[in-house]
C-alpha cells in the first residue's frame, strides 16, 4: 500500500495499542505525535517545555508547532513509503497542511464512546523501558514488569474531561472532513484489543 495510514479516535480509543500490529502488518513506521511530545518534554526542549502547558491541562498544542514537528519527521528517510500517525492530525488545519507533506490514503478511526474513555485513560499505565501499555483491568501487566509501570501526569478523571471536549471541539469534525474525502473506515472499538486489532486487519487487507 503507498501512502501514509491515519490513526483516528478520542484520546484513550486504542490507538496506540493497536499501532504494533499494524506497523507489523504494513511495515511503516508510528509516527506519535503525542511520544514526540513526551519525549520533548522529557529532554526539557524548547518545544517541549512550550507543549507542556498544554498537555497538562488537556489541550491540544498549536498547529504551527505540531506541523513543524512532523515536516521534520517526514524528511527521515523511513518516512519515504509512508507512514503511521496515531494522534496526528487532531484538527483540520493540521490535515490541510499535511496534505503538502505525504498521500493521506486510509483513515481507521476507532469508535469508543464516551463513557468508556475515562475509565479506559485512568487506568492507563505504561512501561518506561519498552513503551508498552497496559490497563489495571482490560490488559494487567505480568507481576515482574508492575513495579515500573507508569502513569501519564495526564491521566487524571478532570484532564481527561478537558481532552474529551477539546476533542469534539477540535478532532471530531476532521473525522467528517475525511469521511468525505471516501478513505474514512470506522471501526467498533468497544470490543477486546484482539477483536479490535482483528476489524483493523480485514480494512487493511482489502485495501
Ligand atoms: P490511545 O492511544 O488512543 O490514547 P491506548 O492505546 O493508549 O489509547 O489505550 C488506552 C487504554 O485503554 C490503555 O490502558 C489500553 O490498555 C486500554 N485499551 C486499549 N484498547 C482496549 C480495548 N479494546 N478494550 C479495553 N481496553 C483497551
Ligand atoms: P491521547 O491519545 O491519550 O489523547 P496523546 O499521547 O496522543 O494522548 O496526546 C497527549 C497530548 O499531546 C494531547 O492531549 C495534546 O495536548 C498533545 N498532542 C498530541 N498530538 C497532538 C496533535 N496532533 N495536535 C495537538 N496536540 C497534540
Amino acid at each position: 500500500m503507498t501512502g501514509s495510514i491515519v490513526l483516528f479516535g478520542p484520546p484513550g480509543a486504542g490507538k496506540g495499542t493497536q499501532a504494533d500490529k499494524i506497523v507489523q502488518l504494513t511495515g511503516k513506521p508510528q509516527v506519535s505525535t503525542g511520544d514526540m511530545l513526551r519525549l520533548a518534554l522529557s529532554k526539557e526542549t524548547e518545544l517541549g517545555l512550550e507543549a507542556k502547558k498544554y498537555m497538562e491541562a488537556g489541550q491540544l498544542v498549536p498547529d504551527n508547532v505540531i506541523i513543524g514537528l512532523i515536516k521534520d519527521r517526514m524528511h527521515e528517510s523511513d518516512a519515504r513509503n509512508g507512514v503511521l500517525f496515531d494522534g496526528f492530525p487532531r484538527t483540520i488545519p493540521q490535515a490541510e497542511a499535511l496534505e503538502s507533506i505525504t498521500e493521506v490514503s486510509t483513515v481507521i478511526s476507532i469508535e469508543v464512546p464516551d463513557e468508556d474513555i475515562v475509565n479506559r485513560i485512568v487506568g492507563r499505565r505504561m512501561d518506561p523501558e519498552n513503551g508498552e501499555i497496559y490497563h489495571i483491568t482490560f490488559k494487567p501487566p505480568p507481576t515482574e514488569v508492575a513495579h515500573r509501570l507508569v502513569q501519564r501526569k495526564d491521566d487524571n478523571e478532570e484532564t481527561v474531561r478537558m481532552r474529551l471536549s477539546s476533542y469534539h471541539e477540535q478532532t471530531k469534525p476532521l473525522g467528517d472532513w475525511y469521511m468525505e474525502k471516501g478513505i474514512l473506515h470506522a471501526v467498533e472499538g468497544t470490543g477486546s484489543i484482539e477483536e479490535v486489532a482483528r476489524s483493523i486487519s480485514k480494512i487493511l487487507t482489502f485495501l
